[in-house]
């Protein structure tokens, strides 16, 4: 018998330790107020990260259609055309998650407003991304790119 649990113990010993490094997750949370601010200007993300966990959260007490976030990443490239296009949206809503192909993440807006959703996320593989490459992220209310966006870096 005590043979038998301590075969259990070891097995599950060696096998909850590697289970935790193939997906490590990262979160990252983001505030977006009602002077149009994100409170990050870049969001780095560690090497050792698989999954990556950004959350938007509005802090400011604005109603969504006036003053709503989210969080839209793409490749740097491609994020003022994208931003631009993506501004035409009128009017956001809590359900709204842009769909442009050249957008790789994406969160649903928050608001400020008693009943609004203050928070929503999004999730990234890792591996869906590459070190070469470079990424930046941004809201797409109509607006506010121009200020809230930033540069998101894969550390090597
Ligand atoms: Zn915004």
């Amino acid at each position: 018998m005590m043979k038998i649990f301590s075969l259990v113990f070891v097995s599950a010993g060696l096998l909850l330790p590697s289970l935790e490094t193939l997906a490590k997750e990262c979160g990252f949370n983001i505030t977006g107020n009602d002077q149009l601010q994100f409170d990050k200007k870049e969001i780095r993300v560690p090497k050792d990260c698989d999954t990556i966990k950004v959350t938007v959260i509005n802090v400011g007490k604005m109603p969504l259609m006036v003053m709503g976030h989210n969080w839209v990443l793409t490749k740097s490239a491609d994020w003022n055309a994208v931003a631009a296009e993506l501004g035409k949206a009128i009017p956001p809503s809590a359900k709204y998650i842009p769909k442009d192909k050249r957008v790789i993440a994406a969160t649903s807006f928050v608001g400020g407003s008693p009943g609004e959703p203050k928070e929503a996320s999004v999730t990234i593989k890792r591996k869906s991304l590459k070190e070469s490459e470079s990424y930046h992220f941004f809201c797409s209310f109509p607006g506010h790119f121009a200020v809230m966006n930033g540069a998101f870096v894969l550390e090597k």
